[in-house]
């Protein structure tokens, strides 16, 4: 299982998780040509997309993929927002499960402005997964993570301008989930969305290294690329 980070900020936001078999695309802020040319021009594998809400960064170019072929899955509130039709958007519901292919995932809610959802997804290959961001905070619990995606957008004291307070998460916020949360069979932590102007992505890359050592730590650059399998060797 490989993690591809396609793009990671305000400019745009898509990952892949990507198995031998299969590809789940993660929000639809990247062109499509982008995409294709990770997947080495073969958009077979991919088995749909997630999209967490309908800002641009994240859902502007989720069209031209129904328009590939590509399943879209996400809330009613984004569907009408982009003006989505066809056989193709599936829209999903807080807390009721989807399977697409061998992943099962579950919507949650979380707080940013417009409706936006976070995905727990679980894959037996790289065991539980957590994604989630553009958020104020994270409402909600979590057990036996094994993989976490998490925003860490701003950091209090290099706030330049505040556009981002109460509705992103910060560092801060996202240190305090990590410290309430059950972190003893966490593998990888990818920190996502930082903010060009405040953030500091070695500083927080080493601040959430001392929370939770026994992960490694990832800032998402675009094109990094993680292996996310559960047992790697
Ligand atoms: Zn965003
Ligand atoms: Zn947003």
């Amino acid at each position: 299982m490989i993690l591809k980070v396609l793009g990671s900020e305000s400019a745009g936001n898509c990952y892949l998780i990507e198995s031998d078999i299969e590809c789940l695309i993660i929000e639809a802020g990247i062109r499509l040509q982008e995409v294709k040319k990770a997947l080495n021009y073969d958009l077979s594998k991919v088995i749909g997309c997630l999209i967490s809400h309908s800002h641009g960064d994240h859902c502007r170019y989720a069209r031209d993929y129904l328009k590939a072929g590509i399943n879209i899955y996400t809330s009613n509130h984004t569907v009408d927002g982009y003006d989505m039709t066809g056989h193709r958007i599936h829209p999903i519901k807080h807390y009721e499960v989807v399977t697409i292919g061998d992943f099962k995932v579950i919507p949650f809610p979380v707080p940013h402005g417009v409706p936006t959802l976070g995905f727990f997804i679980k894959h037996p290959g790289a065991g539980s997964i957590l994604f989630v961001t553009d958020a104020a905070c994270i409402p909600n619990r979590f057990y036996n993570l094994n993989q976490i995606l998490i925003e860490a957008n701003y950091e209090d004291s290099i706030l330049t301008n505040d556009r981002a307070v109460g509705h992103h998460i910060s560092l801060d916020t996202c240190l305090e989930f990590l410290r309430s949360n059950d972190m003893r069979q966490v593998r990888n932590i990818v920190l996502l969305h930082l903010s060009s102007e405040n953030s500091d992505s070695k500083m927080f890359a080493k601040t959430v290294q001392s929370v939770v050592p026994n992960a490694s730590i990832w800032i998402a650059d675009k094109g990094l690329e993680v292996n996310l399998s559960k047992y790697p060797f």
